[in-house]
């Protein structure tokens, strides 16, 4: 048989239970040679690797040290083009905020072949565990997917005018430490303060915490619930539906506290 061109699998690992993996990112893993993943990845989907693949730990959760995205797009495509089947786990979908795109375009420029496997994006996670819509008729028209840097206590971009629209739903992610001016920014263009806003810690998993607010209550509330785990706010009409029971199909299973303020 010709060898396989050398190929990698950009994989979407979803929220971090395991029932949420498509087929295609289980099989994808149970074939693999050489995973790299990143720190939202659990061990519980780790597990499913074959016990001679080489598991590589790419990402790191606060403070920890982690590779360099130039060590990882070099060391991919090292392993692939030595033969191995090498996956590339990402949490949640690698198309949303997953870097999938500077990965493929390195892995490409190097004659990899680069496959993507879509995942469940924390916000589907969120909407689903806590029974809420992103979109919903005559309510939330879009929905806008957005990240914040910040730099000296304020949000370095500009365009998030957008955002103040009051029929987008705004999913934030890796916005947990800089909920303030976030929400500073998002009144000052003109969302309403009271708009309903959400703040999911470990979507999709068991021990996921809501916190249902307001926009202008979301950085008083997120301190106060002083949250380590991932976090994704959502904000908009739409949200205001969120409940705290339902959602994984078995609503026993989920063991989530609700903080309703
Ligand atoms: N590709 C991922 C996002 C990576 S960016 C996805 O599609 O979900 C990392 C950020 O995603 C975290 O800071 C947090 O805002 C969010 N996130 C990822 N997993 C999460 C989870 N299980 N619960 C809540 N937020 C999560």
């Amino acid at each position: 048989m010709p060898p396989e061109s050398p190929k990698v699998m950009l994989v979407g690992a979803g929220p971090g239970s395991a029932d949420l993996l498509t087929i295609r990112a289980l099989r994808a893993i149970e074939q693999a040679e050489a995973l790299l993943y990143d720190a939202l990845v659990g061990e519980e989907i780790l597990e499913l690797a074959p016990r001679r693949c080489l598991r590589i730990r790419t990402g790191k959760r606060a403070g920890g040290a982690s590779m360099k995205q130039g060590e990882i797009n070099a060391l991919m495509a090292r392993l692939a083009l030595k033969g191995l089947k090498v996956v590339r786990l990402k949490g949640g979908d690698p198309s949303v905020f997953g870097r999938s795109g500077e990965e493929r375009d390195y892995l490409e420029a190097r004659g990899v072949q680069v496959e993507i496997v879509p995942g469940v994006t924390a916000a589907s996670a969120a909407a689903a565990q806590f029974a809420f819509p992103l979109t919903h008729r005559g309510e939330a028209r879009r929905l806008t997917f957005a990240t914040a840097r910040i730099e000296d206590g304020a949000l370095v971009e500009e365009g998030w005018s957008g955002c103040a629209d009051p029929q987008t739903t705004l999913a934030i992610y890796m916005g947990r430490d800089s909920a303030g001016p976030i929400a500073a920014r998002l009144i000052a263009e003109g969302r309403g303060g009271a708009t309903p806003a959400v703040a999911i810690e470990n979507a999709g998993r068991a021990e996921a915490r809501l916190i249902q607010t307001t926009l202008e209550g979301l950085p008083a509330a997120l301190a106060e619930a002083s949250l380590c785990g991932p976090v994704v706010m959502l904000i908009g009409e739409a949200v205001s539906r969120a409940r705290s029971s339902s959602g994984l199909g078995q609503a026993e299973d989920v063991h989530a506290k609700v903080a309703i303020r």
